[in-house]
């Protein structure tokens, strides 16, 4: 749709002071879906020239925040990579037309912050840790998961820019199971949750998303038993944490977020250790 507030674009390879109004431009397939009037200035990303995927000195991947959603899914992911059909199922969890895949940026599927941001699910759920750049140009790190903190809702100041996120070795090693529902075929996610198993020391860690307002990550050292997840799931979600809109009650994201971490906690404890 037209954003008839928007009165100039800049490429961001020309550095100019961020005033209020000025907002990042990744793919644009959220910015152009709704009006938003509080925007005057578009910052636009494109040109960065970043390369979009790259295999860390350390054997991790860095993703460009510019790297399509498409790019993520056609990149060749090493044998070694036991997480590799991650990057598919989280793809894939993006429920949107080809067009959607080719122009949504990962750096915009996590700044845009909807609890059903797949990149978000699949970065959280594999240690991703973001590098964002302030308007002076100081860098800092920061996890995923204390990324995004809440619905919409992300910890950036204003003119950050969200530059890349790494995803270490150890977790594109691990032992992933995945689940996801939504509410009819083709509809957003409800509920996602991701199970990674420690190559190192079997530690298992559930990530809910989708479900909840923000990515919530339970570790356990030693495989828990059912009653111990189920507990272990209610001390950490907080009942007002489970997401409520169109695509689902609170009620049904928690059923099926108990449901499926019981699921995963038998995949990767239980039935693939016999
Ligand atoms: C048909 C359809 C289906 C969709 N399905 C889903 C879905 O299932 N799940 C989902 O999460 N979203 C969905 N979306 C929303 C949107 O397409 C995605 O969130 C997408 O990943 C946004 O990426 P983008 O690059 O297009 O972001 P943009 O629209 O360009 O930007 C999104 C926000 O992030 C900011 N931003 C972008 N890049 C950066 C950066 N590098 N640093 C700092 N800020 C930045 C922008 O200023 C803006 O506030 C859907 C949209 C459509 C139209």
């Amino acid at each position: 749709m037209d954003l008839n507030t928007v009165a100039e674009m800049r490429d961001a390879r020309r550095r100019d002071t961020w005033r209020p109004g000025d907002a990042w431009l990744g793919g644009g397939t959220y910015l152009f879906s709704e009006p938003q009037p509080h925007i005057r200035r578009l910052i636009d990303l494109s040109r960065m020239g970043w390369e979009p995927l790259t295999v860390t000195a350390e054997g991790g991947l860095e993703i460009a925040a510019t790297c399509t959603i498409a790019e993520l899914s056609r990149f060749p992911k090493p044998a070694r990579w036991t997480a590799g059909p991650l990057f598919e199922q989280c793809c894939r969890a993006f429920l949107a037309s080809w067009k959607i895949w080719s122009m949504a940026t990962v750096g915009g599927n996590l700044c845009n912050g909807l609890p059903a941001g797949p990149m978000i699910s699949l970065t959280a759920a594999l240690d991703g840790v973001c590098l964002l750049q302030s308007q002076t140009g100081a860098l800092r790190q920061l996890p995923v998961a204390d990324f995004v903190i809440g619905a919409g809702v992300k910890a950036l100041e204003p003119g950050e820019l969200l530059r890349s996120i790494t995803l270490p070795a150890r977790a594109l090693g691990s032992r992933t199971a995945f689940r996801q529902a939504s509410l009819y075929g083709l509809g957003r996610s409800g509920a996602l949750v991701i199970g990674a198993l420690d190559p190192v020391d079997a530690m298992l860690t559930i990530t809910v998303t989708a479900s909840t307002v923000r990515p919530i990550r339970m570790r356990f050292a030693l495989p828990p038993n059912a009653e111990a997840l189920r507990e272990a799931l209610e001390y950490a979600i907080e009942p007002n944490e489970y997401f409520d809109d169109i695509h689902g009650l609170p009620a049904w994201r928690r059923h099926m977020t108990f449901r499926f971490a019981e699921e995963i906690r038998r995949e990767l404890t239980e039935e693939g250790g016999r």
